[in-house]
């Protein structure tokens, strides 16, 4: 397993991450639970196979992550791995609370501290939370007890809004939603360049967009055919990823064994600066493949959230974009079905005008819905 060094620290992880959000669950009673020793031994088997980095939050399944991951990292397996979670920025009220979301996050996790602990989520409003919270000395008082390794942050928002979030405190890491459709979006491929160039190693999330790039289209399945290397295309989002020198770690939320199996066959050979110019090109045109595909243009950004409303516009035209990709109209009338259950469809709308107001790709949102809506019957 390949590694790398974070920037001002002297961690050095696997660049394959385990991310503990999408563990394997099983029925109990009348919800999903994690499954508890396929997981354990899901991330045992990982780090026997040279995982060293270990990424939880608060939330993850419904809380449970975490209280798997101490069990998972006893018998010594603690030792071995550099492990992160983070602070729920969104329930926290006081400054008290800052010390208690961690104090409870450490007694959780079962260790005396966290490698990397994040600011979940982060976006314009959340940083003025903190901000009034006087973040930063907490975080200074939590390196500086020991509770806490390396501070860092999470992120959801635009490109100007993770530059302030950057600039705004000594951070040693930041976590950014990136893969071969995302160059634009989100904290931008010139948001990674600029934490690299500040010295802040970056850690993937979403590299499968979701599992979305997990599946190629026709016109992607054709582009990767014709290339004379044959590789999945999980093996190609990996690796548009890795090759990037500012990534220090490629986070996967692994499942099952196929994936966890795949993703360390995958990663045993994931060098920087592995692509050729052509390989880029191939990449471009694949990332215009997708998004020919898709019909409304989205990004995720989520600006035009909250609606008042409650309509889920992201989720709704994500899940229309991916029926369309894979020509699979049960995606979209699926997912649909738990937006009518949960008053959060297109039907909700009330024409306000307020999400387009914020959009910032210009998207006719209220005709979109509606299209979706029918495309839904
Ligand atoms: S126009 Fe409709 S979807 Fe947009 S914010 Fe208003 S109610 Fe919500
Ligand atoms: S509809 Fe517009 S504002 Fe809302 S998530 Fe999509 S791109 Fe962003």
């Amino acid at each position: 397993m390949n590694t790398a060094t974070f920037p001002g620290t002297d961690v050095t992880v696997s660049r394959l991450g385990f991310g503990c959000m999408r563990l394997p669950t099983m029925e109990q009673g009348d919800k999903r639970v994690i499954d508890q020793n396929y997981a354990i031994e899901m991330i045992r088997y990982a780090i026997d196979h040279g995982v060293t980095y270990i990424d939880t939050a608060y939330p993850y399944h419904g809380g449970e992550s975490e209280l798997v991951v101490a069990k998972a990292l006893a018998d010594g397996y603690r030792e071995k791995v550099v492990l992160a979670t983070k602070l729920p920025v969104w329930l926290v009220e006081t400054e008290a609370d800052l010390d208690k979301y961690l104090d409870e996050q450490l007694k959780k996790l079962n260790t005396d501290h966290i490698d990397f602990y994040l600011m979940h989520a982060m976006n314009k409003e959340r940083l003025e939370k903190l901000r009034k919270l006087n973040y930063k000395a907490f975080l200074d008082r939590a390196v500086e007890s020991g509770k806490i390794r390396f501070p860092a942050f999470s992120f959801h928002d635009g490109p100007e809004c993770f530059l302030e979030i950057l600039n705004d405190y000594d951070w040693k890491m930041a976590q950014v939603q990136m893969n071969i459709l995302d160059g634009d979006e989100q904290a931008c491929l010139s948001g990674i360049q600029a934490a690299y160039e500040k010295g802040v190693g970056i850690v993937i999330m979403e590299p499968l967009r979701g599992g979305m790039l997990a599946k190629a289209p026709k016109e992607v399945s054709d582009l990767y055919e014709a290339w004379p290397v044959k590789r999945s295309p999980v093996e190609w989002a990996f690796r548009y990823l890795y090759d990037m020198p500012a990534v220090i770690t490629v986070l996967s939320g692994m499942s099952d064994w196929d994936q966890l199996k795949d993703n360390l066959r995958i990663f045993e050979a994931a060098e920087v600066s592995c692509m050729s110019a052509e390989e880029k090109t191939l990449m471009d045109d694949v990332k215009k493949a997708y998004l020919g595909r898709m019909k409304t243009g989205c990004t995720g950004c989520r600006y035009c959230q909250p609606c008042p409303q409650n309509v889920r516009i992201p989720d709704i035209f994500r899940s229309w974009d991916e029926s369309l990709m894979f020509d699979q109209p049960s995606i979209l009338k699926g997912r649909m079905k738990n937006h009518i259950a949960n008053k959060e469809d297109p039907s909700q709308c009330v024409e306000c005008g307020m999400c387009e107001a914020a959009c910032p790709q210009h998207l006719s949102i209220i005709d979109l819905l509606k299209q979706a809506n029918d495309a839904a019957k």
